[in-house]
């Protein structure tokens, strides 16, 4: 029995990468031994946005590209919580990509696991920002012009102290994923390869499985930014997944209450009696 399904039927299409994410996802909540109330995830829109009927947890759906925000503010709130953020590629690279720098920096122990199938598929399979140079849609129906967003590469180079690549042919590796990074005491990126089998003719799961190779089970050093950084910029015949850069540092969290600790004034009813 899997306590983190609902009896809601779900919409994606029949071979849609997110099926593979939401089992992940539930295996991974499941193993962790978490219970449906500790948990709150957050939901972009798009296809991935669906997800919020399909997993039994408090949930939240937030605005398109606006999901860190609320995130972050819900992890200083309650900080027992589980938080976990699922956003689509153009959700959190197109309008949400100053919250992903922003949300990075302050390093607040949030897991971000993000839906990239590089296009739009809720409204019908637009150029997303993931999408590769060349890459023909109803959009760009000359070919994409910008070179595409790298999640891997940006994330390092903002600091991200848990920085990794999941793929949904792989759903055994990414549960293990997904539990490391909400293990992880600081900003987690889960950045997801899945196709959309109806909008991307092109990255489909054997595009994937010709080149994807898995960092998790080769000598790869996880523990050095420059090499993380080097393997990040690698595309085209060999891909690589898993995870490329982990460390150990404060999150916002921990930082708060060091200042809060520090501060001289700490009750406010004493301070407020100075004014009576
Ligand atoms: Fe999945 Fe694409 Fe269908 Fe959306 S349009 S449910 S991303 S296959």
């Amino acid at each position: 029995m899997n306590k983190f399904e609902t009896d809601y039927k779900v919409t994606w299409c029949p071979g849609c990468g997110n099926f593979a994410i939401k089992t992940a996802l539930h295996q991974a909540l499941t193993e962790l031994n978490l219970n449906n109330e500790d948990v709150l995830i957050f939901y972009g829109i798009g296809c991935s946005g669906n997800g919020a009927n399909f997993t039994k947890t408090y949930s939240w759906h937030s605005l398109h590209g606006r999901s860190i925000p609320s995130a972050i503010g819900a992890k200083l709130a309650n900080k027992d919580l589980t938080i976990i953020v699922m956003a689509g590629d153009g959700d959190s690279f197109g309008e949400g990509m100053g919250h992903f720098i922003h949300g990075i920096r302050g390093n607040t122990d949030i897991t971000y696991i993000t839906h990239d199938n590089k296009v739009y598929g809720l409204t019908t399979g637009q150029t997303a920002p993931t999408s590769e140079k060349g890459f023909k849609t109803k959009s760009t129906p000359d070919g994409v012009i910008e070179v595409m967003t790298n999640p891997i590469s940006l994330a390092l180079s903002a600091n991200c102290n848990f920085v990794s690549r999941g793929f949904t042919g792989d759903v055994k590796h990414l549960k293990e994923l997904i539990k490391k990074a909400i293990k992880h005491k600081g900003f987690s990126l889960v950045d997801v390869f899945q196709p959309c089998v109806t909008f991307n003719k092109i990255n489909t799961s054997k595009w994937y499985l010709d080149r994807l190779y898995n960092l998790d089970n080769t000598k790869y050093n996880k523990n050095n930014i420059e090499i993380a950084f080097k393997e990040s910029l690698k595309w085209g015949n060999k891909i690589p997944y898993g995870i490329f850069y982990e460390k150990k540092n404060k999150n916002y969290g921990d930082k708060i209450l060091e200042v809060n600790n520090s501060t001289k004034v700490r009750n406010i009813n004493k301070l407020l009696q100075e004014f009576k």
